[in-house]
């Protein structure tokens, strides 16, 4: 197929879309006119930039594209969040879900099809790891959403906030979910600010180290365990990098840059598992002295889950203990139930060929 070849220039972040141009023979500035009418305007067709020489735009024409997945069904939640199915070049699905709430919307974005990591509580580690996502299929979720959007509400900006909360875990595909951060946060593309955009890790202490010298964003964290016995049954990457190196970390990244206030972590809840009031007392402890807040998160069943979720009497308990103890505690609102959009429900379509334990040692080796 012709378009196969061409070089598809959601794939490039502002440095590397300048050097493209410079290797054409192109100023810096002409990478900076395209770059804001592929993300501010939102235009795939090059004959409609029309700042651009027409020599130029015919040339983009022949040896490039913009093209992001393609939104193959829509499915709106009766609380206002939707949830989206694109469809990636080699046919396989991710999902993307907006959830608009009365001051923001945040788009909910994957960076992988699958997850490698195999947490026993969330639905997307049953479907086992296929690949990562390029950086045109991370940032492309964003595009082609928020231009939709934008058609509906009449040209307003729509989506405020993003948060790495989709499918996969993006740690262990840094390079991509790097450029795609510093496209969301670029003032010729989406502007979004720093601390509007959130990376949620299970914590691969490596790449988070990295991460606070690369791009600066705000950082969410699942620890979902106070201990190490217990996470390492519900997050099997603590057996490799077990509470205090994370936590440690995290103080690490806080102390990187002075405007950056506290990390979320995030505790998702699990009756009779970790939700108990010695739990809470035991996570007070472990965030003693960690500027952080504290998101519980109701667990969302799904099929053959040997789980539940905790009643909401067990959920205010938890969240009173740690308030006492002077810790900011929310507890997340379940938002696309209905449509199997809400945290961990995320499954999409597939197919794990990756025996996933050799992927896993791979990654993490190069991490
Ligand atoms: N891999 C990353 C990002 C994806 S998950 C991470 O682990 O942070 C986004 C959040 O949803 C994580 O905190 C995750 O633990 C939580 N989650 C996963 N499955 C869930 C479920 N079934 N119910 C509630 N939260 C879940």
């Amino acid at each position: 197929m012709e378009t196969a070849t061409k070089v598809n220039l959601l794939d490039f972040a502002p440095a590397a879309l300048t050097a493209w141009f410079k290797e054409l023979g192109e100023p810096a500035f002409r990478a900076q006119q395209v770059f804001k009418w592929i993300h501010q305007q939102g235009v795939s067709d090059f004959s409609a930039m029309t700042n651009i020489s027409k020599a130029l735009r015919a040339r983009l024409a022949e040896i490039a594209e913009v093209r992001g997945p393609e939104i193959v069904m829509e499915q709106p939640s009766s609380d206002g969040t939707r949830k989206w199915l694109l469809r990636l070049d080699d046919g396989q699905c991710i999902e993307a879900v907006f959830i608009p709430e009365s001051s923001r919307g945040t788009l909910c974005v994957s960076s992988q099809v699958g997850c490698a990591l195999d947490c026993t509580f969330c639905s997307t580690a049953r479907q086992g790891f296929n690949r990562n996502l390029s950086v045109h299929e991370i940032i492309g979720q964003l595009w082609s959403t928020e231009h939709r959007l934008r058609q509906e509400s009449g040209g307003e900006r729509v989506i405020s906030n993003v948060v790495m909360m989709g499918m996969g875990e993006p740690l262990l595909n840094y390079d991509n979910v790097v450029s795609a951060l510093k496209i969301m946060l670029d003032d010729n593309a989406y502007g979004l600010s720093k601390r509007r955009v959130t990376l949620s890790t299970s914590g691969v202490v490596p790449a988070l180290d990295r991460l606070s010298s690369e791009v600066d964003v705000a950082l969410a964290v699942s620890l979902h365990a106070p201990n190490d016995d217990l996470r390492d049954q519900l997050v099997p990457l603590n057996r490799k990098y077990p509470i205090a190196e994370l936590l440690a970390a995290c103080q690490r990244f806080l102390d990187s840059k002075a405007q950056r206030d506290r990390i979320t972590i995030e505790y998702v809840m699990l009756d009779g598992v970790n939700d108990s009031p010695q739990h809470a007392h035991e996570l007070a402890r472990l965030l003693r002295g960690l500027p952080s807040k504290v998101n519980l998160i109701p667990f969302n069943p799904f099929p053959e889950t040997r789980y539940r979720r905790s009643s909401r009497q067990a959920i205010d308990r938890f969240r009173d203990i740690l308030y006492h103890k002077g810790i900011n505690t929310i507890t997340r609102k379940t938002r696309g139930d209905d449509i199997d959009a809400a945290c961990g429900q995320l499954a999409g379509k597939v197919n794990d060929r990756s025996r996933r334990e050799i992927h896993f040692a791979r990654i993490e080796k190069a991490s």
